[in-house]
């Protein structure tokens, strides 16, 4: 959570807008206004808050609806509501608020420090949710993205992709012989080479750029704003790098490991979506790497049916 909490105030009274917007600076915390539920949940949505007071009732679109909306959105479907109403006496109405996602609700007139420990309270639910978010899409051993959350940013970069045409390229990297440096030298010596390629991986990507361990040894990297060629060059420099890099381990001869990479590019993605899907595609590009020796670069072209078809690959330690 930002130093100061942001608190997004969706109310079409100016008086009760200006009220809760002095209290809540009062305690500290960032207020930010809307004066419809139109504008509450564009605000919400292009940079969600970390608690929202909700008036219920407001012309065009209520405060229900308005909940319900940001329910459906995944950006903001964690942030706590308070439904701030005027209907106190209406049992029904704060029933309606609580069961379509509101996490709390406060009536006019209200008494600020109620307000205050109600926000506060919120805060903390948000805090706790945040944290679990987080471990949910986090692989522990490298920090990285897991695969949950890789392929939250692959659809996300899809819909800007159709949106806005805005060209993206994915390198899923999976490590060569990998299981040999376990065999050889222990799990141990496995897991410290995971962190020193996710270190370097992390090290190759600017940082728009996305990297994380889909599975035991395999990586993705997105990149943003990247075409074909330079999706490949980029590849091709991540797998020199890799072939170099020299792992210390206890003292005796350093661990030195190869990469096969798959890459595919937004420039080639309307058929292959079609066809099989981004990850599935770029997973295709890898087996044809390893296929042809190892330690190399394959891009995604339009594969024959029968290139396609292979078996399931072996289930993989996930992250
Ligand atoms: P290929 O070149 O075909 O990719 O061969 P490979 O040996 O790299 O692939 P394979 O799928 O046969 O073996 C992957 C190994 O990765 C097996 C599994 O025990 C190991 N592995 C998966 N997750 C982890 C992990 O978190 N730590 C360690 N040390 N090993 C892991
Ligand atoms: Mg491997
Ligand atoms: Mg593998």
């Amino acid at each position: 959570m930002r130093e100061r909490p942001r608190i997004l105030v969706v109310d079409d009274r100016a008086a009760n807008r200006e009220l809760l917007e002095a209290i809540l600076e009062e305690e500290g915390f960032c207020p930010i206004l809307a004066c419809s539920g139109k504008e509450g949940l564009r605000l919400a949505i292009q940079d969600p808050p970390d608690v929202i007071l909700l008036d219920v009732a407001m012309p065009e679109m209520d405060g229900f609806d308005v909940c319900r909306h940001l329910q459906r959105n995944l950006e903001t479907a964690l942030t706590p509501v308070i439904f701030v109403t005027a209907r106190a006496d209406d049992t029904e109405s704060v029933c309606h608020g609580l069961a379509l996602g509101a996490s709390d609700y406060i009536t006019k007139p209200f008494d600020p420090d109620e307000l205050v420990a109600r926000v506060r309270a919120a805060l903390r639910l948000k805090e706790e949710n945040d944290r679990l978010r987080l471990l949910a899409l986090t692989d522990p051993l490298t920090g990285l993205g897991n695969r949950r959350a890789t392929s939250g940013q692959i659809n996300s970069r899809l819909s800007r992709w159709r949106r806005r045409q805005e060209p993206f390229a994915l390198l899923m990297a999976d490590i060569d012989h990998f299981k040999r440096i376990n065999d050889t030298y222990g799990h141990e010596a496995g897991d410290q080479v995971l962190t020193s390629l996710s270190d370097l991986l992390l090290d190759v990507a600017r940082t728009e750029d996305s990297v994380g361990r889909i599975g035991g040894e395999e990586f993705v990297i997105l990149l943003d704003h990247a075409h074909r060629e330079t999706a490949v060059q980029v590849a091709e420099r991540l797998r020199e790098r890799v072939a170099q890099l020299s792992i210390p381990w206890k003292g005796g001869t350093p661990l030195t490991i190869t990469l096969s990479i798959g890459v595919i590019s937004s420039d080639d993605l309307a058929p292959a979506i079609r066809q099989r899907g981004v990850l599935r595609c770029a997973d295709d590009a890898l087996y044809r790497a390893k296929e042809g020796g190892r330690n190399r670069v394959v891009y995604y072209t339009e594969l024959a049916p029968e290139q396609i078809d292979r078996p399931a690959p072996c289930p993989t330690a996930a992250s």
